[in-house]
């Protein structure tokens, strides 16, 4: 029932209607006839926005409200335990380690990104993790000036014998290179869940996945008493409350590089959707924007005045390509993705590393919001992820000129999704590259066998 309602929601909230209205309406602009039609468009916008409002409502009246609840907090204080054992051996002198460098030369969602690759690893190998990160491109001093330690235990990456991935057991210590240089690929690495758990995660999570990255995050990322301290300050200050919506626009080096462009006016019409989708739209429209820009926040603070915008645009300064890699700019990231992460929805672009960070990171803080997010363009990826194509559910004609055929459990590889219903990929059964819906394929869990931490009762 819960996936049927998040597959409604997604054909309805999810582009699809919209796509086709849009198309309607262009061909039909060309006659003048719009203004006829367009009481018509309205009370289908209507329609639609009761129809969302119903299916939410079906999630809040299931009665599996506080079982979902129950059961992400249950979920989560295995793991936790879980990575907790792994990171405090009895005996650190004869643990075995793995150890990962996290001055990968890029960005701060980049280097954390990689940094889950190795505790996954880790966690795979049942190897205890040893972070080096003295000299750390961000801050000098390293990880433990902003984070808690990985270990209360375990720091120290001694051990009797030392050799480069993959090798075997019989070596204490294992070097892991970067996530890109790495052969063979572990197949712990994403999109792979732990067995023993994906079962109950796709009952209650709609992105097995995301859910796991997240609480890896929510391991790692652990802030010192400085960093705590910063938060909480900085919460009263800029009086962060619910609802609010997230927005991430990414510019300087990424734009034209890594993505395109995107104006300030198409996150905004993302965020007027979400808004306007709400039963009851709230009085004070409040957004927390975050962006590597600080031209940015001034266009929006001046551009849309109905919104209440939270940003700062000091943090914005010290976080644009010139001055990034400071002190104070981990502070401005490691403050932006926190804020972003505790917002109700999230607006951004997911070729964005910071933005998936905040997303994988909101997963810790509600039962399931995978379908928090609108992404200008690509779909949710793990950087250096395994294959992993998906599953055709409903056989699909093509109709349209640029349209490929579907045929239930054909493998697509996801090219992109045009957040217009239509998403491309190629079908690896025929070989043919185009578009087709969005809602007949669905992503598989892949779930791989972990170790069961099975001497650890919860
Ligand atoms: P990506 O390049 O956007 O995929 O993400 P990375 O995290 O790898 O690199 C971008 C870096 O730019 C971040 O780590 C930050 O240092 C900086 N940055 C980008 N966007 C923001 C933002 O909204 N706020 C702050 N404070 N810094 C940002």
């Amino acid at each position: 029932l819960k996936k049927q309602n998040s597959v409604l929601r997604n054909i309805i909230v999810g582009y699809f209607i919209n796509g086709e209205l849009n198309k309607i309406k262009k061909s039909l602009d060309k006659y003048n006839t719009y203004n006829d039609l367009s009481a018509t468009f309205n009370l289908v916008n209507e329609y639609k926005k009761s129809l969302i409002t119903n299916i939410d409502k079906i999630y809040q009246i299931d009665g599996y409200t506080k079982w979902r609840e129950k059961e992400a907090n249950d979920l989560s204080s295995l793991v936790q335990q879980r990575f907790r054992s792994l990171q405090n051996p009895i005996n650190c002198n004869t643990a075995k380690k793995l150890i990962c460098n996290i001055n990968k030369g890029c960005g701060f969602g980049c280097q954390i990104h990689h940094l889950v690759y190795c505790f996954l690893v880790a966690y795979g190998t049942e190897r205890t993790l040893i972070l080096k990160s003295k000299g750390w491109r961000y801050q000098k001093e390293g990880w433990e000036s902003v984070f808690l330690p990985l270990s209360d235990t375990c720091l120290s990456p001694n051990g009797k014998t030392h050799a480069n991935w993959p090798s075997d057991e019989s070596k204490q210590v294992i070097i892991l290179p970067i996530v890109d240089n790495i052969y063979p690929k572990p197949i712990y690495q994403p999109p792979s869940v732990p067995a023993d758990l994906a079962q109950r995660l796709s009952k209650m999570h709609g992105y097995p996945l995301v859910w796991w990255v997240g609480q890896v995050l929510k391991y790692l990322m652990r802030p010192n008493n400085n960093t705590k301290e910063l938060l909480d300050n900085k919460r009263q200050k800029i009086k962060f409350s619910n609802p609010i919506v997230g927005v991430h626009i990414r510019r300087t080096d990424k734009v034209g590089t890594e993505a395109a462009f995107h104006d300030i006016e198409e996150y905004m019409i993302r965020v007027h959707q979400y808004f306007e989708s709400l039963e009851k739209t709230p009085k004070i429209k409040r957004i927390f924007l975050a962006s590597d820009d600080p031209k940015v926040i001034t266009a929006a603070k001046q551009r849309y005045v109905e919104y209440e915008i939270i940003a700062d645009i000091d943090i914005a300064q010290t976080a644009s390509v010139s001055r990034r890699y400071s002190n104070l700019s981990l502070q401005g990231i490691i403050i932006d993705i926190y804020f972003l992460s505790r917002c109700d929805y999230l607006v951004c672009t997911f070729s964005s590393q910071v933005c998936r960070v905040a997303y994988e990171l909101m997963q810790t803080h509600f039962p399931d919001a995978y379908n928090r997010f609108s992404s200008l363009d690509d779909i949710y990826y793990y950087g250096g992820q395994n294959p992993h194509p998906q599953i055709v559910t409903i056989n699909h004609v093509p109709k349209r000129e640029g349209e490929i055929e579907l045929k239930i459990n054909d493998e697509i590889e996801v090219y992109g999704n045009h957040w217009d219903g239509y998403s491309k990929g190629r079908n690896l059964r025929t070989g043919m590259i185009g578009l087709f819906p969005s809602f007949k394929i669905k992503n598989p869990v892949k779930a791989v066998v972990f170790p069961k931490y099975q001497h650890l009762r919860i």
